[in-house]
């Protein structure tokens, strides 16, 4: 058993962030999301924010603080792609990808900060993805920006660690989402090859990882980065 806490997701109307806040409201915690479109799953809390907007990320968090009070465990799960080439990608290819990324998470986890430094307890939970480390072809601004939260997390370990507040990173490899699903079938049969699990996870999967990282199980975990990615990143 864990106590009970009230949980933030970011981009939790779809794929992986509706698996994490599915996976937290079946342990019973009070779980809200963010989503700039449509809904949460059932039994949690949905607020709209953008993530490229600091105002509007206060307004979801006053809003969840008035109903479940203060945010002791955030996600920073929204995020986005816009692949091409390095020689062809625009400054705002480059940009409007950290922007949402790297940046937003940084709004998202200053924002939380407060009401965690208050009660001397949170849980911070950045989800990155196995090409932070590894490195992509066609991705030079999303793997930057999924490095860039190591070093968020870290440091954010170092500012706050003595205070009762932990750090991590999760770094997915490839889930059954609506991004892989567009995949033609012969390049996931390529990818598959690659992977030594062989398979892709599902989007549980890595929820329950993100699950465990909020249990009081794992308080002395900060600055970590796990991988959930069946092997492909090994080493990293
Ligand atoms: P989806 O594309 O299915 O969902 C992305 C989520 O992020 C949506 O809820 C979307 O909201 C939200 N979002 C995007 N931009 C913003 C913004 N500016 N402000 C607020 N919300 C925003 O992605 P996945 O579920 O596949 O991925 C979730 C996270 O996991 C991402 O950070 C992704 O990089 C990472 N990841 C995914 C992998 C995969 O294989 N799928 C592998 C490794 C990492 P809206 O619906 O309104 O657009």
């Amino acid at each position: 058993m864990t106590t009970p806490r009230t949980i933030l997701v970011t981009g939790g109307n779809r794929g992986i962030g509706f698996a994490i806040a599915t996976e937290f409201l079946a342990l019973g915690h009070r779980v809200a999301v963010t989503a700039r479109s449509g809904e949460g799953p059932a039994g949690s809390l949905t607020v709209r924010a953008d993530v490229t907007d600091a105002g509007s990320i206060d307004a979801a968090f006053t809003a969840v603080e008035a109903e479940y009070g203060p945010v002791e465990v955030v996600v920073a799960n929204a995020g986005m792609t816009r692949d091409m080439l390095m020689m062809r990608m625009t400054d705002d290819d480059f940009t409007s990808v950290i922007d949402t990324n790297l940046s937003g998470a940084f709004r998202v986890v200053k924002r939380a900060s407060k009401g965690m430094l208050k009660a001397r307890f949170g849980r911070i939970i950045l989800v990155s993805s196995v090409v932070g480390l590894l490195g992509s072809a066609g991705q030079v601004n999303y793997s930057a920006s999924k490095s860039g939260l190591v070093g968020l997390a870290r440091s954010v370990t170092r500012e706050l660690g003595a205070r009762g507040i932990t750090a991590n990173v999760v770094a997915p490899g490839f889930i059954e989402t609506d991004m892989t699903a567009e995949l033609p079938e012969a390049q996931q049969a390529d990818y598959k090859k690659s992977i030594p699990a062989g398979r892709f996870a599902t989007a549980a999967e890595v929820a329950k990882v993100i699950v465990w990282l909020a249990s009081d199980d794992a308080g002395y975990i900060s600055g970590a980065v796990i991988p959930v990615d069946g092997g492909l990143g090994m080493g990293h």
